[in-house]
């Protein structure tokens, strides 16, 4: 009897402690997390189920949508006294002088749509941190992202189910286990969003950075998978590490790795560490924020696209979902219990990290007109970063820096309109990161692109100098609008200068005016116009609001517009000469599919819907004879399509059409007749036999990953309009030869002026053509060698697309 009491007792003891709470994941969702995959819809439901079952503890918030109209969420997690109060522990965290001693983990999941088990382990860690890992809440505040690529993680899992979803095979061969084009793995725009945290060139990235530089927390954990053969990877990161990375932020990895591997040990999971995964490019899950001064560390499962719900692995063990579910699992509540357990040192080293800014430079200048300048300030604000600018007011003093364009350090004095970028500031590691003349690398051997320098990516002439410079107060620069419009001038002349200018020109055009184009730069009341600056003739738009127009574009676009009052100018030629020429509206189609690289297809798609706001079409190969006779250009990305073989699309590029031809893509037409492109060949330095431990370190030498040269350029050239100069971003090694005078090249005996060139190719870059065009029949071939919208951050190298879709033979 006594012990029927104890029992009734208990289990009342027992729904006490649970609450009112019977929610399970299980029970929610129909299955055990792990068992099946979870559509985003879902998971979205199943966070805001959490919210209302545990709402002292969690709080769901909706922080936009993705471009295929999913929603993008985080979920705050800690004690029910800290939610209460979430905006103040925010603002204690930032403050100078903070009085909580929280630590603040972000935790981010799914970045890549295909490596799966991160949202399924997302779920799980919420509701485990919820339930039996509560007390870790104690000295910490979660911020959980459940899914960084809802829709690319959608696109994986319809993928899965259409094949997988009755039965599961097994075997890596079958259909289930081999993704079609293009993959789970990227976002709607084929883009790797784990390359675009500092640029957020993605919608995803921009709401999720914009979030995250709201918060700076301590601790930042990118989950991901990688080949199903593999075993897990979890910190310290391998070399090179960026200089910048401070000593604690690479003890801090030891620390949490020892943690990760002492349940590893337990259950018998094999993992690894130091190896492949390196802190260098800035626009990664863990640089990003690492260079933000938090812990920032990439975990690895083995999984990813192949692995569906099971799959047998190479050496004959089943992977399984659930398996995958539960090593994250593992190291997101680790890293919880190891930094709840270090809150103090955390918050302590935080504020050390933000105190001492002492890098190389100080102040970072930049130079340009307003048009120029526009996209860079736009990208510093994306960051958080801060900038002067030199106004009237600002005393003007004299100063000497290195400068970006000499390569040298030189003398200068402060202009109008300088822009001043310290380190002294919140972000001043990311400045240093991004302004950089050049990055030192701890070992050579690194995965991605070794230098980003932003003055040159932005063609900004600029200086970096290590005092500090002041001007007044930070604002948000707005150009000079006070230009109006009016009966009585002739025409508008607008110089073409950046992407600014491009959208402008597409805006107008669509709006129906008809914009020309001087192709040889004239001067008019003693103001030079340089070649490709546009005209907006009143006489050639009779029939629509002209100048009102013209005043309602200039000021949305913040576009410099001079008035005209004459046709005749000073010197040049006449607004009705020859070399004024109408700009056209080219109909635009991209190819897509199979035998194209995604990423390269996604680049060009997303430039033209996202940037310059001008529509194209996708086109599958298949229906690409269909598609001619309604485009006037062609772009084909990088990948394995026969150009020369396909005679339907040679006969457009005779009969006038313009291929657009970038990258990789090049290859196809290398060498075949009448294409205008060669390989130029020259003699492998001799290399010593190497041993197999070092075959992977020898081949770097061969190699250019993503290296910035100093090009010479052909000015009178269409394709060259609105550039005083320009850096390419050199993403391979091989020197080809463009028939005629290529547009911009490699200066003799070029040297690259940051990134790392392996030494046997070194030489071979002198003279290396960049870009140009050959004539095909009664059309045109554009070159577009190094990829100029990689990845979407190449500022400068855009306005060379825009020019050659626009001006380039026409
Ligand atoms: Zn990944």
């Amino acid at each position: 009897m006594k012990k029927y009491y104890l029992f009734l007792a208990m289990s009342f003891l027992t729904l006490q402690l649970l609450g009112q709470n019977t929610f399970t994941p299980q029970q929610f969702l129909g299955y055990s997390i792990g068992e099946q995959f979870t559509r985003h819809h879902r998971v979205v439901d199943y966070f805001f189920a959490l919210e209302k079952a545990f709402p002292e503890n969690i709080k769901v918030v909706k922080t936009g949508q993705t471009y295929e109209k999913r929603d993008l969420l985080l979920a705050f997690i800690g004690t029910s006294e800290n939610l209460k109060r979430l905006e103040e522990i925010r603002q204690q965290h930032l403050s100078q002088d903070p009085k909580e001693n929280l630590a603040i983990v972000w935790l981010s999941y799914n970045v890549h749509g295909n490596e799966s088990s991160g949202t399924e382990a997302a779920m799980q860690t919420a509701y485990r941190l919820l339930t039996d890992k509560i007390g870790y809440l104690d000295n910490t505040v979660v911020i959980m992202d459940p899914c960084l690529n809802p829709d690319g993680r959608d696109r994986y899992v319809n993928f899965y189910y259409q094949y997988g979803a009755n039965s599961i095979d097994l075997q890596r061969f079958s259909a289930s286990h081999n993704e079609s084009w293009p993959g789970g793995r990227p976002n709607h725009y084929l883009f790797d969003l784990n390359r675009d945290w500092a640029w957020m060139t993605q919608i995803e990235s921009s709401i999720r950075v914009q979030q995250y530089n709201g918060w700076l927390p301590h601790v930042h954990v990118d989950f991901h998978e990688q080949g199903i053969n593999e075993p897990y990877y979890f910190p310290p990161a391998a070399e090179p590490y960026h200089e910048v990375i401070t000593d604690w932020q690479r003890e801090f990895q030891n620390e949490i790795g020892k943690n990760h591997a002492g349940y590893f040990d337990k259950a018998g999971w094999l993992y690894f560490s130091k190896e492949i995964f390196d802190l260098l490019y800035p626009s990664y899950g863990d640089t990003y924020p690492t260079y933000s001064g938090s812990i920032g560390m990439t975990y690895e499962q083995g999984g990813s696209g192949r692995a569906g719900l099971a799959v047998i692995t190479q050496v004959g063990d089943t992977l399984r979902l659930a398996d995958r579910v539960a090593h994250h699992v593992t190291t997101g509540l680790s890293t919880v219990e190891t930094s709840a357990r270090n809150a103090q040192k955390l918050v302590a080293e935080y504020q050390k990290f933000r105190k001492s800014k002492n890098y190389a430079y100080q102040t970072f200048v930049l130079r340009g007109t307003f048009a120029q300048l526009e996209p860079a300030l736009e990208l510093l604000k994306k960051n958080n970063i801060e900038w002067e600018k030199v106004t009237a007011s600002t005393q003007i003093v004299s100063s000497k820096g290195f400068h970006y364009k000499t390569g040298v350090v030189e003398p200068f004095k402060l202009q109008m309109g300088d822009i001043l970028v310290s380190t002294q500031q919140e972000k001043g590691t990311l400045v240093s990161v991004l302004f950089e003349p050049r990055t030192k690398l701890s070992d050579s051997l690194t995965y991605d692109i070794t230098a980003w320098t932003l003055p040159h990516a932005y063609a900004l002439d600029g200086y970096a100098v290590t005092t500090e410079l002041k001007a007044t107060q930070n604002l948000l620069e707005q150009a000079p609008s006070t230009f109006i419009a009016a009966e009585g001038f002739v025409a508008y002349a607008v110089r073409w200068e950046s992407m600014l200018t491009a959208r402008f020109l597409n805006a107008i055009q669509l709006a129906g005016m008809k914009v020309y184009f001087h192709e040889k730069g004239f001067s008019f009341k003693g103001i030079t116009y340089a070649p490709g600056t546009l005209l907006l003739i009143a006489g050639e738009n009779k029939n629509i609001d002209f100048h009102d127009l013209v005043n309602d574009y200039a000021r949305r676009y913040s576009v410099d517009i001079q008035a005209m009052s004459s046709g005749m100018v000073e010197s040049g030629a006449d607004l009705g000469s020859s070399s004024v020429k109408m700009v056209p509206n080219p109909r635009v189609g991209i190819l897509a599919g199979d035998n194209f690289s995604s990423l390269n297809v996604g680049e060009i798609w997303h430039f033209f819907e996202q940037q310059l706001n001008k529509p194209a079409h996708l086109i599958f190969e298949d229906d690409l004879s269909a598609a001619l006779a309604s485009l006037d250009v062609l772009f084909v990305p990088e990948g394995r399509f026969d150009i020369a073989g396909n005679t339907a699309l040679t006969r457009w590029v005779r009969e006038g059409g313009k291929l657009i031809v970038s990258g990789g893509a090049v290859d196809a037409l290398e060498g075949e007749q009448g294409f205008g492109l060669s390989r130029t060949e020259s003699p492998i330095i001799g290399s010593e036999p190497v041993g197999y431990a070092n075959q992977e370190r020898d081949q770097i030498s061969d190699n250019i990953i993503g290296a910035i040269y100093p090009c010479n350029i052909d000015k009178s050239n269409p394709m060259a309009f609105g550039y005083d100069f320009y850096y390419t971003l050199r993403q391979g090694a091989t020197v080809y030869e463009i028939e005629g005078k290529p547009v911009f090249e490699l200066q003799k005996n070029a040297q690259a002026v940051n990134g790392f060139v392996g030494a046997r190719v070194k030489e071979q870059q002198s003279g290396a053509d960049i870009a140009g065009s050959v004539q095909y029949g009664r059309g045109t071939i554009v070159y577009l060698i190094d990829n100029p919208l990689f990845r979407g951050f190449w500022e400068s190298g855009k306005l060379m697309v825009v020019n050659s879709i626009y001006f380039v033979n026409e």
